[in-house]
């Protein structure tokens, strides 16, 4: 098992910009193992690598319903290059953004080319939580965030509550 950190806001990490992957090893396929042991561990249904802090453009993801067959799906070098019109609402969370909830109108179905874990290019099409969920994590790699579309006051006001309970000092009596 190879569970990694998880970097959470305000860190600036978040905000660059992923690689593409040009050659897919032993370390890529690691890496992938990790996203999903990581995604699995804090109950996410996607991951992206940057929010590892790895800067490669690699997606896991993984909606299957709870306590029914994993279904993990792994994107390298995924492209979004279809949008539908029609659009859908959820109240999307994100692993880098502890306990905050942000009701997000994404395109309700898309079409997203990729290279799968055994190297194979591939296209999906989809909607519902998959097409959101895949355009969540796609919008990682270009270093964009779910709390980007909110006014610059509530932004700072999530990013200084998650930043105020994650500092809980350990107590110490002298
Ligand atoms: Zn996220």
């Amino acid at each position: 098992m190879g569970i990694r950190d998880i970097i959470t806001v305000p860190n600036e990490v978040l905000k660059k910009v992923s690689e593409p992957i040009d050659n897919f090893g032993i370390n890529e396929k690691k890496l992938i193992n990790d996203l999903f042991d990581t995604m699995y561990k804090f109950k996410g249904i996607g991951l992206a690598a940057v929010q590892v802090g790895i800067l490669k453009r690699v997606i896991v993801i993984d909606v299957s319903e709870k306590d029914k067959k994993k279904e993990p799906l792994s994107l390298i070098n995924p492209k979004i290059k279809n949008l539908s019109k029609r659009t859908s609402i959820y109240e999307e969370g994100c692993l880098s953004i502890p306990n905050t909830f942000i009701e997000i109108e994404r395109p309700e179905e898309c079409e997203v080319e990729y290279i799968d874990i055994n190297g194979k290019l591939k296209i999906l099409k989809c909607d519902g939580l998959l097409s959101t969920c895949i355009q969540h994590e796609i919008n990682h790699l270009d270093g964009k965030l779910i709390i980007d579309q909110l006014s610059k006051l509530k932004r700072d006001l999530i990013i200084k509550k998650i930043s105020k309970s994650k500092k809980n000092p350990d107590r110490v009596i002298v």
